[in-house]
Formats: structure tokens, sequence, C-alpha cells
């Protein structure tokens, strides 16, 4: 059986959730291959053995460099913070790795693109972390619009709130330095409703942003009453135009107190319309025109073994998925995208084009404008 040989960096809430899908993909999908946890990296080695020790990976260094180069490792899995992404990535292209990169892709476009060209330059299959797009209830909506059920899309309207940063007492972290994170909320969770949505319709072709920094200054953690500036957005709002001539409204907050998974949307069409709810993920409302007019309303679709991928988890319908579930079904595409030698979706140039998106969001909000990407179908 031919082997998949898995090299880690970084060990945190991603790393977790990546190891928890090698391993939940091994078990629930017919893997054309077997995954082997082989090693793991993280900022020293006391660190790295630890945790190669509780996530079961068969050696550990303090040195991503020698993860990188090791002749045993297939996938460099990059789990680490933003500003790492380019030079991890890069160096792992360099030594003919695939690689797996959490989103967003890189600080800014400018950096993605010189990722995604070597990527290509070298042909080697990339694929970025954007999970909530794998889950069979999304693959359910993007089917539903495909088909033409709802008729002709006209409207999306998404958001991506959390409550993870409202509380303004909480320590500064390197989520809010330009320099280790970018963008703020933009970039972190927008860039999984800007993804979302490209998928399920249309490219973004237009954009007319605000961005707004609420709590200006947080606790340092290590010094008693000192604190930090914020460098980046709490809030981000987005009024959008797509190529196939719908329009809509994104958004994405940190600071949106009780929400706590709130990728919700809405997608409006000529005959109907549908709404997903993150918090509700096992859940579409579909809406449909050609219901008898005396029997219209959303009605509560509970995913199942019929709709995409769910019924290699569970024979039952309705009795749900979660979050590190999308992870294991990114992990088998992953797995058989390199095993079957198919390109894997979203790639570094699906990201890239979601970091552009980002760019020319921070580039209306600057210039209070509506900005213009040469983008088609
Ligand atoms: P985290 O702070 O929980 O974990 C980061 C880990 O990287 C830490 O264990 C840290 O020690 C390690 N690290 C830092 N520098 C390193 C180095 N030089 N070498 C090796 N290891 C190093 O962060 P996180 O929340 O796991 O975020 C990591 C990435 O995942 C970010 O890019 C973030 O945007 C992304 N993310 C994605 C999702 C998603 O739903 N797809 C969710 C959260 C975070």
């Amino acid at each position: 059986m031919k082997q998949v040989r898995i090299g880690l960096i970084g060990t945190g809430y991603m790393g977790k959730a990546h190891t928890i899908a090698y391993r939940t993909a091994s078990a629930v999908f017919p893997l054309s291959g077997e995954i082997v946890c082989e090693m793991l990296a993280e900022v020293d080695t006391q660190l790295a053995a630890a945790r190669a020790g509780e996530f079961g990976f068969k050696r550990s260094t303090g040195d991503w460099q020698t993860l990188v180069s090791d002749p045993d490792i297939d996938v460099v899995d990059i789990c680490a913070p933003n500003f790492l992404h380019k030079e991890m990535a890069l160096a792992a292209i360099a030594a003919g790795k695939y690689v797996y990169s959490e989103k967003p892709l890189a600080l800014n476009a400018a950096d993605a693109l010189e990722m995604t060209e070597a990527a290509e330059a070298a042909g080697v299959t990339t694929l970025v972390g954007f999970n909530y797009m794998k889950n069979p209830t999304v693959q359910l909506a993007k089917e539903i619009i495909s088909n033409g059920e709802i008729g002709d899309v006209v409207h999306f309207r998404g958001t991506f709130n959390e409550d993870y940063l409202a509380d303004e007492q909480l320590p500064f972290t390197w989520r809010l330095q330009r320099k280790f994170s970018g963008s703020g909320t933009l970039g972190d969770m927008g860039s999984h409703i800007i993804n979302m949505e490209e998928f399920i319709v249309s490219p973004i072709t237009q954009v007319c942003a605000d961005l707004q920094t609420v709590h200006r200054q947080r606790p340092l953690p290590d010094q008693p009453g000192s604190t930090g500036t914020v460098e980046n957005d709490d809030q981000a709002h987005m009024m959008v135009r797509f190529a196939n001539g719908a329009i809509g409204t994104l958004e994405s907050s940190r600071i949106a107190w009780g929400r706590k998974n709130g990728l919700w949307f809405e997608v409006t069409g000529t005959r109907g319309s549908l709404i997903y709810d993150q918090e509700r993920l096992s859940e579409l409302q579909l809406y449909t025109a050609d219901d008898a007019s005396n029997r219209q309303g959303f009605r509560r679709i509970l995913t199942g073994p019929e709709h995409p991928d769910y019924a290699h988890f569970c024979v039952s319908a309705g009795h749900g998925l979660g979050f590190n579930d999308m992870k294991a079904v990114e992990v088998r595409d992953l797995i058989e995208g390199i095993l079957t030698d198919n390109p894997m979706w979203p790639d570094f140039r699906a990201a890239y084009e979601v970091n552009r998106l980002q760019d020319a969001v921070e580039q209306s909000h600057a210039e209070g404008r509506w900005i213009t990407l040469n983008r088609h179908e």
C-alpha cells in the first residue's frame, strides 16, 4: 500500500485539528493509501517531543527546516502563525514537497502570488485549509445552486462573526499585529466567507469596503499595567458584485458578542432561497417558489447519507457532523489528490485570489471607493 508521510509544523489549535483529521480520515474514508504521521516541528525540541507523544507522531524536531528537508516527508503541513506561511511554504516547494497550508495563505497578495507561482513552476500540488466549504451541507447547497433549483442567483449575504476578542480586557496576541497576522478579522474569518461565496456562487469582481478597529489597546500579557496597540481590524464590511451579475454583502467581526462560529449565509435566486448557519452545521434551510402558494416556507433539510460524503461518517441521517469532520474531508481531498495525481481545491492560486480580494478591501477602505478586480466566471 502506498504511504503519504506527513510533516506537521505547529501543534496549537490547527495542528491538533489536522492531527485529528489524519486519524479520522483514515478510519472514515476508503483512501488509496496509508497516512503516516511521520514528524512534527515546534518552537523547541522539548515541546515538539511532548506533542509528538500526545499526537502520535513518530519523530519530532525543534527546527522546522529539519522537517522540510527530511527525505522521508511527503507533505509539509503548515499550522504555524500567518507570518511564517510564506517562508515555510517556499522552503517546502524548493524541497519538492506537497504543501498543505492553513489560511490565510499569506500576509498580503504579493506574498501569496510569489508562493503560488513558485508552487506552479515547481509542479508542486497544494491545498489550503478553507475547511468550512468541505461540509456535506455546504456541498449540498452548492449542488442545489448548480442544478438551478433556486433559479439564477441574484444575491449573497454572508457573515463570519465570532466573539473571541469581544472582551476588551483579553490580552494582546500575534493576531493583532500586522507583521505577524496581516489584516485582522478580514484575513482570519473574512477569508473563509470570501472563499465560501466564491465556492458556491461566483468570483467577486468589485468591492466597496469599510474596516474598523474598536478596541485599540489591549493588555500586554507579560507586562502588568501596560497595553499594546491593535494594528488591524475588529470589524470588516464589504459590498460586493460578482462575475455572474449578482450582488451581495459580506461581513466579519471578531468582537460580535454571542457569535461563537457565526459563519452564516443566505443565497437568493430568482426561484428560491437557501440559508446556512455554521452553528447548526448539519441543517440547510431551503425555500422554493415552486411549492404551492399556500404551502410556501423555508423547510429544514437535515444532511444524511444521501448527501455528499456524509455516508462515510454515519449511516443515519440527521445525526450531525462536527468541525473536525470537515477537516477530515479536507484531508481526504489532500491524500486522494496526491495519490491520484489530481489537483486539489482550494489550492494556492484560489487562496491567492482570496488574499487579492483582502488587499482590495483594504484599498477600498483607505481610498473610500469601489475597487475592480479583473476576474471572470
Ligand atoms: P496557535 O497559536 O494555536 O498555534 C500555532 C502553533 O505554531 C503553536 O503551537 C506555536 O508554538 C507554533 N509555532 C510558532 N512558530 C513556530 C515555528 N517557528 N516553528 C514551529 N512551530 C511554530 O495558532 P492556530 O490558531 O493553530 O493558527 C495557526 C494557523 O491556522 C493560522 O494561520 C490561522 O489563521 C489558521 N487557523 C485556521 C483555522 C481554520 O478554521 N481553518 C482556525 C484557526 C486558525
